[in-house]
């Protein structure tokens, strides 16, 4: 494939489309399934199997994989993990998926343990935008949640981001215990911060875990009764997140919903799991393998009529790719990467 006739992901026309119409633009890609913190909704405490050295993907394959991306319309990709940073190299890799790809948006998504001596490099790479995991303003708290002792070093992260200038998002998973005094706090970040804070309802990817989901209350009732004049900002539909603005805050409230998945039917988003699974849909279980075609000698155009023909097949919802994937245990957000 001819890279400058090709290169069509700047544009944002995407030869990646589905049944329904839908195009793909955007592709999260795991690069790592190690993490430096053990949250208790994402992974156990002991006994983790992580992939060995060989079940990765190398930066080289993700390279190729992020130009054929490119090159077929992806205009966006975010690099999440496992935790990004705990994966040497992982900066220079950054670096160069953007020298490859001129006009690409990068996007990062991180718990904020590791990143802090790399964010005025990320400033200098352009970075679209970063995703801050952080669940609660609490230290006892945040170490029961996470088994480490890291919260300051988050808020270091969070400070720095913006003073940087770096578009922040901060991404809260709501548990059964978060309760209505710890929501009002963490909106304390966003009172006087141009900043989009995201609770995440908790979606059934806990790694070995099985996680207690139920709560009393819809957390949309929740936010107005505890916001005044909380108000939904109508979106362009490809959002992952329905956002809210509330009088005194500067920055926005938005609620990411586990199973409702009432975004399918503009979903323009791929998966590459850090083990070169490529999913179509954060439910299903895979579509290709592209480690395994990696490996083989096949040609870019090649793997590009596989990635095309694999996307076309995308089912119309989540709901849908769940009920045609039955698993034995629960997969890891660590390996998926949210
Ligand atoms: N380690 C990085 C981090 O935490 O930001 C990137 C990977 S992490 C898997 C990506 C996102 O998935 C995080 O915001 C995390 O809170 C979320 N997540 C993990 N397990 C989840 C679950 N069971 N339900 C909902 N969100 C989950
Ligand atoms: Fe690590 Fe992110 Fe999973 Fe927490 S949510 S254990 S930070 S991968």
């Amino acid at each position: 494939m001819n890279a400058r006739s090709c290169a069509i992901g700047a544009t944002g026309v995407s030869k990646l489309v589905d049944t329904f119409g839908r195009q793909v633009t955007y592709l999260r890609l795991s690069i790592t399934d190690r993490c430096n913190l053990r949250c208790r909704y994402c992974m156990p405490e002991e006994g983790v199997d992580f992939l060995d050295h060989q079940s990765i993907l190398s930066y080289e394959e993700m390279e190729r994989i992020a130009r054929i991306f490119f090159r077929l319309g992806v205009n966006k990709i975010r690099i999440t993990g496992g935790e990004p940073f705990v994966r040497k190299g992982c900066l220079g890799f950054m670096q160069r998926i953007c020298e490859q790809n001129p006009g690409l948006k990068l996007h990062l998504t991180t718990n904020g343990v590791a990143v802090l001596p790399y964010l005025s490099d990320l400033k200098k790479l352009d970075l679209k935008g970063m995703n801050l995991s952080l669940d609660t303003l609490d230290e006892k708290r945040f170490e029961e949640i996470t088994r480490r002792n890291k919260l300051e070093t988050v808020l270091s992260v969070f400070h720095e981001t913006l003073r940087l200038g770096i578009p922040l998002k901060v991404n809260a998973v709501i548990q059964t215990d978060t309760s209505d005094d710890e929501l009002v706090r963490m909106a304390g970040l966003i009172k006087d911060k141009p900043v989009a804070l995201r609770f995440i309802e908790l979606m059934p990817f806990s790694g070995k875990e099985h996680v207690e989901r139920s709560m009393e209350l819809p957390l949309e009732t929740r936010l107005f009764r505890l916001f005044p004049g909380l108000k939904e900002i109508s979106s362009n539909n490809i959002e992952t997140a329905r956002r809210f603005s509330a009088t005194g805050y500067q920055g926005t409230l938005g609620i990411i919903e586990g199973e409702s998945r009432k975004f399918c039917g503009s979903c323009n988003k791929l998966r590459i799991t850090s083990s070169g699974m490529m999913k179509n849909c954060l439910y299903d279980k895979g579509v290709l393998n592209l480690r395994e075609l990696l490996r083989t000698d096949i040609t870019d155009s090649e793997l590009a009529e596989e990635i095309a023909s694999s996307v076309s097949k995308k089912l119309v919802n989540g709901k849908e790719a769940a009920r045609l994937n039955e698993k034995d245990s629960e997969e890891s957000m660590a390996s998926i990467g949210g």
